[in-house]
């Protein structure tokens, strides 16, 4: 076998994605594209605003010379201070343009600061339900993943994470506006959350680090804003991207943000920027990065996500699923009928509905539906959402 048996175990772990991706070819090559209901992809199909095609086309056109050339690893300075700006008001925290790096997209944001983090074997505490690639990147930079659960409202669970830490801990990964949950923490909640950190830093005599994952920040409905993670502790470090709220996850671009009396921020900025090139990215992609620059008070229509998030409701509603309504994001996490995500997929699949069980993302149970999809798609699902909650009570009996 030419690939390592770690890569065919990761393989057998990310397959409930992959799985559902291959069964939706397979339906819609039957059935036609327009005949399935695919909720289990998480990519963004909204165009992204209109100011990015002006923004793009005028840099497509700059000769400057170097303008296409390597540069610091932690990208333009100048980018960085346009992002740092809003950051600073966003996080209520004076972040400045040293502060930052700029990434290929979240996903390379989080292996650049695990790998400047970890020593083998430290541990990283990541959230069930929470975004299963945290597992791989933990990995890929020798740490150790270890999974803690939410309450029964996917909230912070604060007893069990003080029972979870140990002097191992090197950091806490959270995610809010979540995926797959759609859940956003409060405010008073993230006070509590760095009042537990600090006290058991002091207690291990270590640094825990709290990296906010939250390229969701803001794609939020009902008035609900996502509050500064960096107000809340000093040795946090934001982690996000252009992936979702101008939807961009091709451009592979996005950022980190530490908090400006974060403990030893000299050495963490300096290992970024070295991990950033150690990990062969050297630099996020320049073009798109002065774009982005230009950008910083865009977002896609999330009234339109918000319109399917109705639709959504009303389907599942009327089905009688039982699951909270998302405060952001694009996902929902109803409960299975019956308990078995896996068979009730099953069910759902007969019935031409892609979703993810909720196994895939540490909590059984559950099946995560995605509404980066027609109001259309979620209308004509509503019979066929019906027929799957029928069948899964009549084999309850
Ligand atoms: N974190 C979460 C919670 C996500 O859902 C995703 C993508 O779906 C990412 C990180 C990675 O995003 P990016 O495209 O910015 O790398």
């Amino acid at each position: 076998m030419a690939i390592s048996e770690k890569m065919r175990g990761f393989a057998e772990k990310s397959s409930w994605i992959r799985k559902m991706f291959e069964e939706g070819a397979r339906l819609k090559g039957q059935f036609g594209e327009e005949n399935v209901f695919d909720f289990s992809l998480g990519n963004p199909d909204l165009p992204p605003p209109a100011k990015f095609y002006d923004v793009l086309a005028q840099q497509a056109t700059d000769r400057t010379p170097g303008v296409h050339g390597y540069m610091t690893n932690n990208g333009y300075s100048w980018v960085r201070e346009a992002l740092a700006k809003r950051i600073s008001v966003e996080q209520q925290v004076p972040v400045a343009a040293e502060d930052m790096l700029m990434t290929c997209g979240a996903a390379g944001g989080l292996n650049v600061v695990l790998k400047s983090l970890l020593n083998p074997g430290e541990e990283v505490i990541a959230l069930a339900p929470y975004f299963v690639e945290y597992g791989f990147y933990v990995d890929n930079n020798g740490g150790v993943l270890k999974v803690v659960a939410t309450d029964d409202s996917f909230d912070l669970d604060l007893d069990a994470l003080y029972q979870a830490i140990t002097e191992k801990t090197k950091a806490i990964i959270i995610n809010s506006p979540n995926n797959p949950t759609g859940q956003v923490y409060s405010a008073e909640k993230l006070e509590r959350l760095g009042a537990l950190l600090y006290e058991r830093g002091r207690h291990f005599g270590t640094t825990i680090y709290l990296l906010s994952d939250e390229p969701y920040r803001k794609i939020v409905f009902d008035g609900v804003t996502v509050p500064p993670v960096l107000a809340a502790y000093s040795n946090a470090i934001i982690v996000s991207s252009y992936s979702k709220d101008l939807s961009l996850p091709g451009e592979r671009i996005g950022y980190l943000a530490v908090h400006p009396e974060i403990d030893e921020k000299a050495a963490l900025l300096g290992a970024m920027n070295l991990a950033t090139r150690i990990l062969g990215f050297v630099n996020a992609p320049a073009m798109i990065q002065r774009v982005v620059a230009e950008l910083q008070q865009e977002t896609v229509a999330v009234e339109i996500y918000n319109r399917r998030r109705e639709r959504f409701c009303a389907v599942l509603d009327t089905a009688g699923y039982q699951y909270l309504r998302p405060k952001g994001g694009f996902y929902f996490f109803p409960k299975a009928p019956n308990g078995d995500d896996v068979a009730f997929c099953g069910l759902l699949q007969e019935e031409k509905i892609l979703a993810v069980p909720g196994r895939g993302f540490g909590a059984p149970g559950y099946f995560r539906l995605v509404f980066c999809v027609s109001e259309d798609i979620i209308e004509r699902s509503g019979p066929a959402f019906v027929k799957a909650m029928e069948k899964a009570r009549a084999i309850a009996g």
